[in-house]
């Protein structure tokens, strides 16, 4: 009997990433491959990688350096890299990496079976070609049912915003909206599956179709999802506030399977700091934004990133973004120190904040923030929550789900629900979870 060959993948970045390495292991899994978390003992190892921040770029290398020595020890190991990184360095990361058999880039997913394939009879090989064409609509690998019950589809690919700290447009190509026909049928087969969630995934989802003609618009969309029977919740990441509509908040009112959370990245509170970033909406526009989806939702939960110390920045433009964080009262958010990205406009920008202010700004901005997530959670503690059980918790000891603002709630209970809706009593609130108490409804 031919021995199970091992898969170990590692992935950096955002979720578009966890999405591309969810049809990696799908694809592999075709060929014979079985994942495992443990890289010495696999037969491929693929790192598939984030470009976005330089910490992230450094990460490749470092764990290049971890596989350099199990390929010492076992000449059989195929290493393997994709992603933002791979599609910025293409054929040099073979020659700076000479144990790396295969790289491919953003637009290559479906080629990964062939590469490693090509790898095993030796050979090493690079694809990094940009399909910038509609014949990219044909190449989105599909994600294979896997049992669980919330799963990501990829709506789009690519952007075409260029703000001016951004290397996305650069590695992931120009924007791009699948067709609706072939992500309606994706979900109506997961729903066939029992998947009762789905996010929708791109690096813009609000602009989606906007560029396709005969295509439907992001709403039209949405609706069309929620028509699907055993869809019970719908999501989607990330959205662009310049590309709010008044139909998509209006969504928020109307549509019962749209979940209460929006990831709306500010990235600054300061129309300087706005302008500079090319990002095309002001403070106040956004705010606007802000107070219409609170109407049309009042219990959303809002989400966010923050860019700190962008060149240029003054305390007072930071204290504009402290200020935006206790209006908009963020449910919690994501915050980074600017990180200069080779090619893109804010690269040559003179930058006269010291690492260490920038330092110190994100430390009271990650301080504040944490203060206001707290408060918040702890106001959902005695709620009813209805939670959809995603399976067990991080620690194994209770079931873990999600409640319809995206929070991530504990509790104990039977592995049966897995897959279910129940409703959770909050009796306790930390800083990124609850614990709560199953509520069992009598009949
Ligand atoms: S919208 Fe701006 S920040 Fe987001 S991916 Fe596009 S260029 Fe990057």
């Amino acid at each position: 009997m031919e021995k199970e060959k091992l898969l170990y993948l590692e992935t950096f970045g955002c979720q578009m990433n966890v999405d591309d390495s969810e049809k990696i292991v799908s694809m592999l899994n075709r060929s014979g491959y079985q994942s495992t978390v443990n890289p010495s003992l696999a037969d491929l190892i693929i790192l598939n990688t984030c470009s976005v921040r330089a910490k992230a770029e450094q990460k490749l290398y470092s764990s290049l350096g971890r596989f350099k020595d199990l390929k010492k020890n076992n000449e059989r190991l195929i290493v393997g890299v994709g992603g933002c990184v791979a599609q910025k360095e293409g054929e040099r990361l073979l020659k700076k990496a000479p144990f790396v058999s295969f790289v491919f880039g953003t637009h290559n997913l479906h080629l990964v079976a062939n590469m490693v394939s090509a790898a095993q009879e030796g050979q090493r090989l690079t694809n990094v070609d940009f399909i910038d064409n509609d014949t990219r609509l044909d190449l989105f690998p599909q994600s294979e049912a896997d049992g669980r019950v919330s799963r990501f589809v990829t709506i789009m690919q690519g952007c075409d915003n260029y703000c001016s700290y951004c290397i996305v447009p650069f590695v992931r190509g120009r924007e791009i909206s699948r067709r609706s026909s072939d992500i309606l049928d994706e979900i109506r087969r997961m729903a066939d599956k029992d998947v009762k969630e789905v996010t929708l995934l791109g690096q813009n989802v609000n602009s989606y179709g906007l560029k396709s003609q005969g295509e439907c618009d992001f709403s039209e969309l949405l609706h069309k999802v929620s028509a699907i029977d055993g869809i019970e919740r719908i999501r989607f990441t990330t959205s662009h506030p310049k590309d709010l509509s008044p139909s998509l908040i209006s969504c928020f009112a109307d549509m019962s399977k749209l979940c209460g959370h929006i990831h709306l990245p500010a990235q600054s509170g300061s129309d300087a700091i706005l302008a500079k970033m090319e990002r095309g909406y002001c403070r106040k526009e956004y705010l606007k934004n802000i107070e219409a989806l609170k109407k049309a939702r009042p219990d959303i939960q809002i989400t966010g990133d923050i860019i700190v110390g962008f060149p240029g920045e003054t305390e007072e433009d930071f204290l504009q973004t402290l200020s935006l964080i206790e209006e908009v009262e963020y449910a919690d958010q994501f915050s980074f120190i600017f990180s200069v990205r080779p090619e893109t406009k804010a690269a040559s920008f003179c930058d006269n904040v010291t690492y260490r202010e920038k330092q110190e700004r994100l430390s009271r901005l990650q301080t504040l923030q944490k203060q206001i997530t707290l408060e918040r959670n702890k106001s959902f503690v005695g709620s009813i929550q209805n939670v959809l059980v995603e399976g067990r918790s991080k620690r194994g000891d209770q079931l873990s789900g999600r409640t319809d603002g995206n929070r991530i709630v504990n509790f104990t209970g039977e592995l049966s629900l897995v897959g279910s809706f129940v409703s959770v009593r909050i009796t306790k609130a930390f800083q990124n979870s609850f614990l709560g108490e199953y509520k069992q409804v009598s009949e």
